[in-house]
């Protein structure tokens, strides 16, 4: 059979693996994620769909958000766990679904007890320390209550096996239970369990001896390992490899390799964090093993991972956040149509963003991800014609959508380029994946021959006189202008034109507005030299990593620091809560660290008073101030630009109004192309 481009082109990621008793058929793996389908009524019919459409996608293995072993361990939920003869056949619909959908596609199951971290009522630990993200102290486990977890490891290994998954991946990282052994400020015992190494090593071992003996030998067994946890006084580099040497050599065939615990305060998957940031740290434990070893965090394009499997740094690539983006990632790439990827921009607002506030997962640039079976986009019989105003993230996504269905679409927008508030976003230093989105879209415009016309102001006299069966107005917003004494004064200057580089900003910098925007604004005003997100050693010294002499967790007595720009730059609010904490939970706090790192100067309970020539005049906390700047940038939300729809809307033709024109206080990509993709599901 002859190569398709797209093996050419990615000759290591296409080619197969052999695994002592069986084959993987390339090396892109979907890695584990919690999409909390495990958690509702229904969601394993749900998984099986969503999975089965990543198997059809193209991946060579997927391993499944994390499966509890008992109840103690469970992240909450009835669907997380796997004990019983009956939760067996719920199971078996996922690995028919998947196997049925694909050639030689694995599926393994991760068995995750998330110890002091479980959803329960009662979650149990090495010792009573409470993990800083958990609501309740665990409690510390006795012998028998040790052996009781052991048996469930193996008693869940066994039934994966009986549900037809192909091997399971055992998580031993992150702050769950087994990681909690491994970390001296977790295990405070000391029996057999805790105290030397050699003992805080011993519990996942033996989970590892338990569940490969309850196994069959052809039965794919991984092991998660915290290779760089990221937690002042967290496992050394030699404790990691002696890990993986011991559960090696008690049967474990792949090594994956992860990044964090939930504790650790270093972004390690935030679009700031730079592509493959951490592949060096599994390159260095594959050169000591004798086994397969898999790499993840930040890998989102098929040339990251060619170029990770080139530089010898893994085996396997797993991704995880880029399969909700693009179910079909793979087979795109083997059919050279990388171009066409919708591209995972680790944004985190509709995948982690919401796993933390118990939201069900999807995807900022694919809300049907974790919805398939709600949010269908069927072929049309009657194809209509369609007009859509306004090419930001909402008129692109509706545009796209509707056209893959087959409908006739027109595009219009009076800018020269497409793209709305993305244009803005990816000139923020660490947001530079933004730009993927719109190549993504300009891409796809072309192959559905979306008739785009750039330029060109829509009016209404235009869309009546086309006949368009349905009209679509995506017109966005324009910043809100306030209404502040000495608001036209020549200092004052609008977000787009800071960002755009439009307008020059001066050394003193005030930004009215703390909101997403005011964040960028300061960051984008703050950062000086390369973006962080651009080269890996600027992040590692930023985040205070080392990855060359790894010190305990990568990060224990390494000093972060930071080229800061020469400007003084006031963020502020009016509201009395913390500067920032409107930001999304996932990434909030790494943005601020980011900002505290460079001095701007965060402040809230402010009531802005005048602008003059002395600056912009405040109270802080009622107390009177002048902040003495060159510049003031206002941030300080949107309004939705909506005439022409309130035109439109009176006469005959079916209109409709999306995105940020439509509520402009909720201008907000994901709910925007969420709303877009609704709206083309059903015209
Ligand atoms: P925003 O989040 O609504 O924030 C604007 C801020 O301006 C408000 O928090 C408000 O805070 C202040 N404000 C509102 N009216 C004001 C007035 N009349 N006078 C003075 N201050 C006023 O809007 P945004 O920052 O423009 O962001 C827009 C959207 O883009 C948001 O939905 C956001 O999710 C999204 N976005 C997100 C990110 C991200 O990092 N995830 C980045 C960029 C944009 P106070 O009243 O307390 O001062
Ligand atoms: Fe990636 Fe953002 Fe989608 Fe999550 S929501 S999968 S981070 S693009």
């Amino acid at each position: 059979m002859s190569s398709t481009i797209g093996e050419h082109r990615y000759p290591l990621m296409f080619s197969p693996l052999k695994l002592p008793f069986t084959t993987l058929k390339n090396r892109i793996i979907m890695g584990s994620m919690h999409t909390g389908l495990e958690d509702v009524e229904g969601g394993i019919d749900r998984m099986a769909v969503f999975f089965a459409e990543r198997a059809k996608g193209g991946v060579g293995m997927i391993i499944t958000g994390g499966i509890s072993p008992n109840e103690e361990g469970g992240m909450g939920g009835s669907g997380s766990k796997l004990a019983t003869t009956e939760e067996v056949a719920q199971h078996r619909k996922i690995t028919t679904a998947v196997h049925n959908a694909a050639n030689n596609v694995k599926i393994c199951m991760q068995i995750l007890h998330a110890g002091a971290q479980a959803g329960t009522k009662s979650p149990v630990a090495p010792s009573a320390v409470k993990s800083r993200v958990a609501a309740s102290t665990p409690s510390a486990l006795d012998d028998l209550g040790i052996e009781k977890q052991l048996n469930d490891f193996a008693n869940c290994a066994a039934r994966a096996q009986d549900a037809g998954y192909d091997g399971v991946e055992i998580i031993g990282s992150a702050g769950y239970l087994l990681s909690a052994f491994m970390v001296a400020k977790t295990n405070l015992r000391n029996d057999n369990w805790g105290g030397v190494w050699s003992n805080r090593m011993r519990f996942p071992v033996e989970v590892v001896r338990r569940v490969r003996a309850a196994v069959r030998n052809d039965f794919i067994v991984i092991f998660r390992v915290p290779a760089m946890d990221m937690l002042e006084q967290g496992m050394s580099r030699e404790e990691v490899l002696e890990l993986a040497k011991t559960i090696v050599s008690e049967g474990v065939n792949i090594i994956s390799t992860h990044f964090t615990w939930h504790e650790a305060r270093v972004p390690t998957i935030a679009t700031m964090v730079p592509r493959a940031a951490f592949a060096s740290v599994t390159g260095r434990l594959k050169e000591a093993l004798n086994v397969p070893v898999i790499t993840s965090n930040r890998i989102n394009m098929p040339e990251v991972a060619e170029q990770v499997l080139r530089d010898g740094n893994a085996d396997l690539i797993s991704m995880a956040r880029p399969m909700l983006a693009d179910a079909e990632l793979v087979n795109k790439a083997r059919s050279g149509r990388e171009d066409e990827i919708n591209t995972c921009i680790a944004c985190n607002q509709a995948c982690l963003d919401h796993t933390f506030t118990g939201r069900m997962t999807s995807c900022l640039v694919n809300p049907r991800a974790c919805n398939e079976t709600l949010l269908e986009y069927k072929t049309v019989e009657q194809p209509k014609n369609i007009a859509v105003v306004g090419a930001g993230p909402a008129g692109l996504s509706l545009s796209v959508i509707a056209a893959q269905r087959g409908h006739k679409v027109t595009l219009i927008e009076q800018t020269e380029m497409i793209g709305g508030q993305f244009n803005l976003a990816k000139q923020i230093p660490g947001k530079e994946e933004f730009s993927e989105t719109i190549r993504y879209f300009n891409r796809m415009i072309e192959v559905l021959n979306i008739n785009l016309h750039l330029g060109t102001v829509a009016s209404k006299q235009y869309l009546q006189s086309m006949a368009f069966d349905e009209v679509i107005i995506a017109t966005g917003i324009k910043p809100r202008t306030l209404d502040l004494p000495g608001i036209e004064h020549p200092m004052v200057v609008s977000y787009i034109d800071v960002i755009t580089g439009k307008v020059p900003v001066g050394k003193r910098v005030a930004i009215i507005g703390a909101g997403g925007i005011g964040f960028d604004v300061a960051t984008l005003l703050a950062h000086a030299g390369t973006s962080p997100s651009q080269d890996i050693e600027v992040f590692a010294r930023e985040w205070g990593i080392d990855f060359d002499k790894h010190p305990r967790g990568g990060v224990t007595g390494v000093e972060p620091s930071v080229l800061k720009a020469d400007r003084e730059i006031y963020l502020l609010q009016r509201k009395s809560t913390p500067v920032g904490m409107g930001l999304g939970k996932s990434t909030g706090w790494t943005h601020r660290i980011a900002l505290r790192q460079r001095d701007v100067n965060m402040i809230n309970n402010v009531e802005y008073l005048k602008i003059d020539d002395e600056g912009l005049h405040l109270l802080v906390a009622d107390q009177p101030q002048t902040l003495a700047v060159d510049n003031i940038v206002v941030c300080a939300g949107q309004e939705s630009l909506r005439g022409l729809y309130d035109e439109l809307s009176k006469g005959d033709v079916s209109t409709h109004l999306i995105g940020g024109a439509y509520e402009a206080a909720e201008l907000d990509a994901k709910l925007a192309i969420d709303q877009a993709s609704r709206l083309a599901a059903v015209l």
